[in-house]
């Protein structure tokens, strides 16, 4: 039931762990060429500046170019096959050879599965440059591109001309300012996940850290991983909420449950012994060094402190704080970055790669217990509405709206929830779905997204689940965080919600905006869509 997603060894261009890419994908026009609608004249073609020699450095780190390209004046008629072909032999001749060249022929009105925003061409392009989608990187200027990239479960950056639209940018998961801004991107985003200096041995015990939720926990598997691949034997110090989820994460030998004061949302006071127990369990571990995960606006620095106490001898930690002795590798990283790419940094900072063969995504053990769910039979998509950050989920109503929407396109619904959201998970399964609000654990709730065609929920602990298990996500995504930091990682998604709203960027646990109206304007009908985009047929 629970499936490896690493697939072999892709690691041969880099001597120190698997890169994030294999392959770069190009928007033609726009992106690579100024944008002559319907184009079939060689003579018509102009590259975008810097565009060859940014294609350049791709080329000379190994990264294997395709272009994916929207060409519906074929299906109108306005050029034929042999012109388009003149024009891309004149785009060749003024940047240089690409692996692949994949080419929708159809219109909006065709309904065929190439045109973006659809993920055809992804499909195509990854299939022919002999890869699979999640390690491709595509840049594109519109939304459409953004859109075809998300649902095939590859990486999009937009690159924004003047023609493209505000909420188009907002929704983007991440913003270059043109296509050398892109490639610099690209470039140091894999170059981060890889250590300067690997390893020669293994290091003994390590301690790791990564408190708060579930969801907190999941999207730092691979860095654990990266750690215990280096390590004789990993323990992982997290809050009573990760608990779950830490339970399902390969490379973890023991784990230790404690609520840190400075890292909860609604925090106990901080109590001088349990401090004191706190780091003598910590000392007690024999940890020779310790990686401590955290995310953007949280601080590692107060358990830093009592690691030392503790006499961790190295201690490893993103800061931006000044750290002064509590910090052996003080790392930085920019914003923009996935929160699992972030927690990978890290780990190579201190030293620690995923081996080859380990791909750098979201996994889950493959030793888990499958508990026996009779409901997780046959064809069915799961709804879970609930959030385990208020302003994260989507009014109760709506959900009830999509249900009812979903059931009516012909799906069988399950609706999950935990067991303080049987209320919830009730009122929605009422509207034509199945019920199994408080019914499952973690693990539980794992078994029925392994087997879902899909998952629709909102940006909280299950979205990160059901990435680590391959399951496609229609995500209802709040703004109130960056998307591109948390969106399911590597897994085909389609984002849905108001990325402008004006909660944007407040992170704000409880929607500050009257009505919500970031996820309360999510129309069912384009929840539907989502679902046939992702899961067709
Ligand atoms: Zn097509």
């Amino acid at each position: 039931m629970f499936t490896s997603l690493s697939q072999g060894n892709h690691s041969a261009m880099n001597p120190s762990g698997p890169a994030l890419y294999d392959a770069v994908l190009l928007d033609r026009d726009g992106t690579l060429v100024e944008d002559v609608p319907y184009n079939g004249d060689p003579e018509k073609v102009r590259p975008l500046p810097g565009a060859r020699e940014a294609l350049d450095r791709l080329r000379a780190a190994g990264l294997r170019l395709a272009v994916v390209t929207n060409q519906s004046g074929l299906a109108r008629g306005y050029f034929t096959e042999r012109d388009m072909h003149a024009v891309h032999a004149r785009i060749e001749e003024l940047l240089g050879p690409f692996d692949h060249w994949a080419v929708c022929p159809h219109d909006d009105t065709d309904g065929c599965g190439c045109r973006k925003p659809a993920p055809g061409l992804v499909h195509e392009a990854a299939r022919a440059l002999g890869t699979a989608p999640r390690r491709c990187v595509l840049v594109g200027d519109i939304g459409r591109d953004m859109a075809a990239a998300l649902a095939a479960g590859a990486t999009g950056i937009l690159v924004p001309t003047p023609v493209t639209r505000p909420e188009e940018v907002a929704e983007a998961p991440a913003v270059a300012r043109d296509l050398p801004g892109a490639v610099d991107e690209i470039l140091r985003r894999d170059r981060a996940v890889r250590p300067v200096v690997p390893r020669t041995g293994r290091a003994g015990t390590v301690l790791v850290v990564r408190s708060d939720s579930a969801g907190d926990v999941l999207v730092t598997g691979p860095g654990i991983r990266a750690v215990a691949a280096g390590a004789e034997r990993v323990a992982l110090l997290c809050g009573p909420r990760g608990r779950a989820a830490a339970e399902l994460l390969p490379g973890i030998d023991e784990i230790i449950e404690w609520p840190l004061p400075w890292i909860d949302g609604s925090p106990e006071p901080v109590d001088p012994d349990d401090m004191r127990r706190l780091t003598a369990r910590l000392a007690a571990v024999g940890a020779e060094e310790a990686v401590v995960f955290t995310s953007f606006h949280q601080s590692a620095l107060p358990l830093a402190l009592l690691l030392r106490m503790a006499g961790v001898p190295r201690i490893s930690a993103i800061s931006d704080d000044y750290p002064g002795s509590l910090l052996d590798v003080r790392h930085r990283v920019p914003v923009g970055v996935p929160e699992p790419e972030r927690a990978l940094s890290l780990a190579a900072a201190a030293g620690f790669a995923l081996p080859a063969g380990d791909e750098p995504a979201l996994r889950l053990r493959a030793d888990l217990p499958a508990p026996a769910v009779d409901s997780a039979a046959g064809d069915y998509l799961v709804v879970h509405p609930g959030a385990s950050v208020p302003a994260r989920a989507c009014p109760p109503e709506r959900c009830a709206e999509i249900v009812a929407a979903l059931a009516a396109d012909g799906h069988r619904v399950l609706v999950t929830g935990g067991p303080g959201e049987r209320e919830l998970t009730a009122r929605v399964a009422a509207a034509g779905g199945t019920d199994l609000g408080g019914t499952t654990d973690l693990a539980g709730l794992a078994q029925i997204l392994a087997g879902a065609r899909c998952l629709v929920v909102g940006n909280t602990g299950p979205a990160h689940l059901a990435a680590a298990l391959g399951t496609p996500v229609v995500s209802l995504f709040a703004p109130t965080v960056p998307f591109g930091h948390w969106a399911p990682y590597r897994v085909p998604t389609v984002r849905l919600g108001d990325a402008g709203a004006a909660c944007r960027d407040t992170r704000a646990a409880r929607c500050p905006v009257a009505g919500h109206p970031c996820l309360s304007g999510v129309d069912p009908a384009r929840v539907v869509a989502a679902v046939r985009r992702l899961a067709p047929g």
